[in-house]
């Protein structure tokens, strides 16, 4: 049996789609706390809020 690899998957925070299968994503640090946020290139096109699931910090 081969060992699993287990692989960081950054979902998007507004619409929780991969978002490494998406074009100009984002990685970032919640202004407010620090924890990680991803944002998918779909959801800053269209500039839809982004909730940070620590803190509940929401901007845009
Ligand atoms: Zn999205
Ligand atoms: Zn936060």
């Amino acid at each position: 049996m081969a060992e699993a690899v287990v692989e960081e998957k950054n979902f998007c925070s507004s619409c929780d789609r991969d978002i490494a299968i998406i074009t100009d994503s984002v990685l970032f640090n919640c202004p407010n706390c620090g924890s990680k946020i991803s944002r998918c290139g779909n959801c800053r096109g269209r500039g839809v809020t982004y909730t940070c699931r620590v803190c509940g910090f929401v901007g845009p």
